[in-house]
């Protein structure tokens, strides 16, 4: 069958607007594809030379919802996730409120805040390459093992959405720096805070160009306008440079770089 593609701007498109006008393969489950899957590019860096790119066809934004079963197709934004659960009154996804993402991105980076994880209720992942079960895929912080291109999951739920929690998570989560970002740029090292070695190396509220890391907190990368992937990697590099040489520590990146 013939490909379909289209354009993305990724100065638009990614939260941290940087990138530049690409070719996208549309994909479905009859896709062979070997390149990168893009969901909603909130925890990408795209580079002027991307590997190729594809993401889901619009058929993948879906909820359904078959007696404790919970089927969301993997193009599915979090918002509409959160809304769901809260219109339907189903619990465990109220962290999903302050989480930008499609649901495709969200398991494949275990995304999670404050001790909740997307995994936590998870039953199986189905991809272009099958359907596999949780304990299949190796998840932990911020890390998956899925192959292929993830079309949709299941989930078990139960029900009383916590409007308590969500209000709880959403004010812990007022204070997170404003601006243009891809939220945490590492993952946190075991025992210790990413956030925390940035600002003890210097780096909290360093810029270089237009991106700099944020006075409000050290650990996400701010485009403060018309900043480039040059120097958000300049920037990136020289924080492992200095938290290793200082801390013997190795900072690892959680945005994926591309
Ligand atoms: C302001 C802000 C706050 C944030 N706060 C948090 C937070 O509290 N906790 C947290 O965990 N994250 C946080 N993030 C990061 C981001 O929201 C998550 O990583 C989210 O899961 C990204 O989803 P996405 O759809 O945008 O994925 P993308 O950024 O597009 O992609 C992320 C990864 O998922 C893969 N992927 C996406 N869709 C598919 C698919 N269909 N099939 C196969 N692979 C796929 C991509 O290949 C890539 O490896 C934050 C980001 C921002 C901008």
């Amino acid at each position: 069958m013939a490909k379909i593609y289209k354009e993305i701007d990724f100065s638009k498109y990614s939260s941290v607007k940087i990138g530049g006008v690409e070719k996208v393969e549309i994909l479905d489950e009859n896709s062979e594809f070997n390149g990168f899957v893009v969901g909603g590019a909130n925890n990408l860096l795209i580079s002027p030379n991307p590997p190729q790119l594809g993401i889901l066809s619009d058929k993948f934004d879906f909820i359904s919802l078959d007696g404790d079963i919970l089927k969301i197709g993997a193009k599915t934004k979090s918002a509409k996730i959160y809304n769901f659960a809260k219109q339907q009154n189903l619990a465990n996804f109220e962290f999903l409120k302050n989480i930008p993402g499609t649901l495709g991105g969200l398991l494949t980076m275990n995304a999670g805040l404050m001790g909740f994880e997307i995994s936590q209720n998870l039953i199986s992942v189905c991809t272009n390459k099958g359907e596999f079960g949780k304990d299949e895929l190796n998840f932990a912080y911020r890390h998956s093992e899925i192959k292929g291109i993830i079309l949709e999951a299941k989930f078990r739920v139960s029900h009383g959405f916590n409007a308590l929690l969500s209000d709880e998570i959403a004010k812990k989560r007022a204070n997170q720096p404003r601006g243009a970002s891809f939220g945490s740029c590492f993952k946190n090292p075991g025992g210790d805070s990413a956030g925390r070695l940035i600002e003890a190396v210097g780096l909290k509220g360093f810029r270089v160009g237009g991106c700099g890391f944020s006075e409000a907190h050290a650990n996400f990368l701010i485009n403060y306008g018309g900043a480039t992937y040059f120097e958000a990697i300049t920037l990136i590099n020289l924080a492992k440079m200095r938290v290793k040489a200082e801390f013997g520590v190795d900072l690892h990146e959680e945005v994926v770089i591309l």
